[in-house]
């Protein structure tokens, strides 16, 4: 018999094309009537779609959401918000967007509306990741958890095909280490393996046609499962691994998770052989941790982190931070075995 705790966290989630047409009755839902809006430069199309949705509701905007929520530009945003008077936040964008939204609403407890346009999962999680000082710092609360998730589909056309593979596979990542984390349940088991099948078959179909809206839609709610999963469980080495390697090296996000997920898997393999197994048959290849590297290789993503400027000789730094603090992981952390990892990572070896 297998026992078990879960934790469910409470969020509203709408699902489909055409959903920012909700958004005005979401906000007043919330009890909303001045909404901040928050977003990015490369986001102000979307921003503007956002923006009419909203109407008179819309009393601010901030469009200065950058990566790793940095606490200058989060202390930005809350100026412009109590000039405002703003009582709901409504945020478009990345992790990086939902992440300010996140900052902010630690900070004044204000309700979220979150409209996501990558496949990071953020959205979903009571965690925030900030940096200060160049060191990025996690936290867990009620009040950093969005009351609503508005996905439409719509926003995700944008999405370059570089950017949906490696958040794609930032999605995957979070639903592999839920698997076989030790916190795993029935429930968080059965969304990880939709997940990894819903990116393994949904990914070639986007490379083909990145217009393709069916592959687009089977992402996100992917990214939703995988984000659920995320919220819900510990995450082992290879979130550890990203979170060092993005926090300390500024590497980016999506792109450092592709690059490491075959070789966090290769490590934790030998520990995790059942969870293996079960990804590979999610995946349909005989092998977890190459099909996964083969399926990023074909899908024209990146491969080393030496692609992505990460300098070698930091590579043994990274790895001592990396297991400075102990934290579950299937397998034993040793500073020599991360040491490898993160050199074959760095070569952007295939693993075997
Ligand atoms: P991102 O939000 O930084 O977006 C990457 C780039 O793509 C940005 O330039 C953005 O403007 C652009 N972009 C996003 N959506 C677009 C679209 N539809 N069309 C065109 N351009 C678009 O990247 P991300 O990977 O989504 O998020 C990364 C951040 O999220 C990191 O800071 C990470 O730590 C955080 N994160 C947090 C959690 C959590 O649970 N706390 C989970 C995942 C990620």
């Amino acid at each position: 018999m297998r026992t078990f705790v879960h934790t469910s966290h409470p969020a509203r989630v709408l699902f489909g094309s055409g959903t920012v047409g909700d958004l005005a009755d979401e906000v007043r839902r919330l009890g909303g009537s001045r909404v901040l809006l928050l977003s990015s430069p490369p986001l102000a199309e979307a921003s503007a779609r956002v923006r009419d949705a909203l109407g008179a509701l819309v009393a601010a905007e901030f469009d200065g959401a950058t990566m790793h929520t940095p606490t200058g530009v989060t202390e930005a945003a809350l100026v412009v918000l109590k000039e405002a008077g703003a009582d709901c936040l409504v945020s478009v964008g990345g992790g990086s967007t939902t992440g300010l939204s996140k900052a902010l609403a630690l900070r004044t407890d204000l309700p979220q509306v979150v409209v996501p346009t990558t496949y990071a999962g953020s959205e979903v999680t009571p965690v925030l990741g900030e940096t200060r000082d160049g060191h990025k710092v996690t936290r867990s609360s009620a009040a950093i958890l969005p009351e609503t998730v508005v996905y439409d589909v719509d926003f995700t056309l944008s999405l370059p095909l570089p950017m949906s593979i490696t958040s794609g596979v930032n999605a995957m990542a979070h639903a592999v280490e839920a698997l076989y984390s030790a916190d795993a349940d029935p429930v968080t088991d059965r969304r990880t393996l939709d997940a990894i099948t819903l990116i393994g078959r949904a990914l070639p179909r986007l490379a083909a046609d990145p217009a393709d809206r069916e592959a687009r839609a089977d992402l996100l709610q992917a990214a939703w499962l995988a984000g659920a999963c995320l919220a819900t469980v510990g995450m082992g080495l290879h979130h550890k691994l990203c979170h060092t390697l993005g926090g300390s090296f500024g590497l980016p996000h999506a792109e450092t998770h592709t690059v490491i997920l075959p070789h966090a898997m290769a490590y934790n393999a030998p520990a995790a052989p059942d969870a293996m197994r079960r990804i590979a048959r999610a995946l349909d290849v005989p092998d977890a941790p190459s099909g996964v590297y083969d399926l990023i290789a074909a899908l024209g993503g990146p491969t080393s982190l030496r692609g992505l400027g990460m300098p070698e000789p930091e590579l043994g730094r990274a790895a001592e931070l990396a297991v400075a603090t102990p934290y579950p992981n299937p397998r034993e952390l040793t500073a020599q075995g991360i040491e490898g990892l993160l050199a074959d990572a760095w070569h952007g070896r295939r693993p075997r």
